[in-house]
């Protein structure tokens, strides 16, 4: 048997009616930039998320939508944003594109999400952002922190490239990712939950100038064609991605469902297979929808060796993030080192994700399971 990481064939089938009509619509129409898909995929953006009309902006990519969100909160050169060391490149990569420095806090062990105290305690008089990542499709607990930071003059902009659809019940209050701080950043990558068939992304923002600033910002600055009033980029949503990712949006919150009943099950697995005392299951903290973009475990010892050997049978296990972002070559100059962050250095050296993703069998999560209990008990 062999099972991938990831495979988008099995829920493709449903969407493929839907898809192709609408390809033949875009070509038909010969308008691929922008337009008239581009906005009703906003719209609908802003109502599943619950934000106000013209609230939604898409761009490129998820890494453009963490840089026109800094842009438009006015980060620059030497200003200092707080971040995570334990996620994908591209949250710290932004910050430091702009000339601004990624100061890091670690993470909680148990949801691989920022420790909102440590990144409190790392407020300067340089501080201008916080920007929190909602790790593998589950929200941080940044409610508070949203307002404390606020107090002291610093903005929040979520990194929700991975929790699309992700909610946080507390104080009776239910927050959707990406629309508890002032800015929310998605990415449309194919492999996240919501996907599209090429790059995409969105930024949110309550604030209706704020968001009247990224759409001049990702079309080079300009307000009104051939004038500028300040330095954007290039960052645009194609009508092809629009339309693809209107298609599986209405789809999304099924597809979420599925991905917990799998979580579930691993967890049922791991206890009647009785590899509890090697592995940590992910935990999911009270009030948390967690949408499960990766299923990510701890492997207590030789995951290197049990990655490996799963790897050999034919099951796709893999590692997000072998090298926290304090530790990068190109961040040297940050002037962190080893044993600065030890829970995110920790994490590199014990996680492993396992397969998760709409589609995925029964059977196929039992064989994994097994193997991952021979190698254990061998
Ligand atoms: C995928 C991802 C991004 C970047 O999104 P792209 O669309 O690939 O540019 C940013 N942050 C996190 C946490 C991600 O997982």
């Amino acid at each position: 048997m062999t099972v991938p990481i990831l495979d988008l064939t099995r829920s493709f089938g449903e969407i493929r009616a839907d898809v192709f009509a609408a390809m033949e619509r875009i070509f038909d129409a010969q308008s691929f930039i922008l337009g008239k898909e581009v906005k009703t995929f906003e719209e609908h953006c802003d109502s599943y998320l619950e934000l106000p009309e013209g609230s939604s902006v898409g761009c490129a990519s998820g890494t453009d939508a963490l840089l026109l969100a800094l842009m438009a909160c006015d980060i620059h050169e030497g200003d200092e944003v707080i971040t995570t060391p334990f996620t994908f490149f591209a949250t710290s990569g932004t910050i430091a594109r702009l000339g601004a420095v990624p100061v890091f806090a670690d993470v909680d062990p148990s949801t691989y999400n920022i420790k909102i105290d440590d990144a409190l305690s790392k407020v300067t008089s340089k501080t201008r952002a916080f920007l929190p990542v909602h790790l593998f499709g589950q929200m941080a607990p940044i409610e508070g922190a949203v307002k404390e930071f606020h107090e002291r003059g610093v903005l929040t902009i979520e990194d929700t490239a991975q929790a699309f659809g992700a909610t946080r019940l507390a104080d009776g209050e239910l927050m959707r990712a990406g629309a508890v701080g002032d800015v929310g950043c998605y990415s449309f990558f194919p492999t996240k939950n919501l996907g599209g068939c090429g790059d995409g992304g969105l930024v949110v923002t309550r604030n209706s100038e704020r968001a009247e600033r990224l759409r001049r910002l990702r079309v080079h600055g300009s307000g009104t064609t051939y004038y500028h009033d300040e330095i954007g980029i290039n960052s645009r949503l194609d009508a092809l991605q629009a339309a693809i990712l209107d298609i599986k949006l209405k789809r999304l919150e099924t597809w979420n469902e599925e991905r917990r009943k799998i979580a579930d099950y691993y967890r049922l697995l791991f206890k009647t297979n009785g590899i509890n005392e090697f592995i940590t299951a992910p935990v999911e903290l009270d009030g948390n929808y967690h949408i499960y973009h990766q299923y990510v475990v701890r492997v207590k010892s030789k995951r290197d060796e049990l990655m490996e050997f799963l790897n050999a049978e034919g099951f796709a296990v893999r590692v997000y993030y072998p090298l926290p972002l304090h530790l990068q070559p190109c961040f040297s100059y940050l002037g962190y080192k080893k044993g600065d962050f030890p829970v995110s250095e920790q994490l590199a050296d014990e996680v492993l994700a396992l397969p998760v993703f709409p589609g995925l069998k029964e059977s196929e999560q039992e064989a994994l399971v097994s193997k991952m209990k021979e190698f254990f008990r061998k």
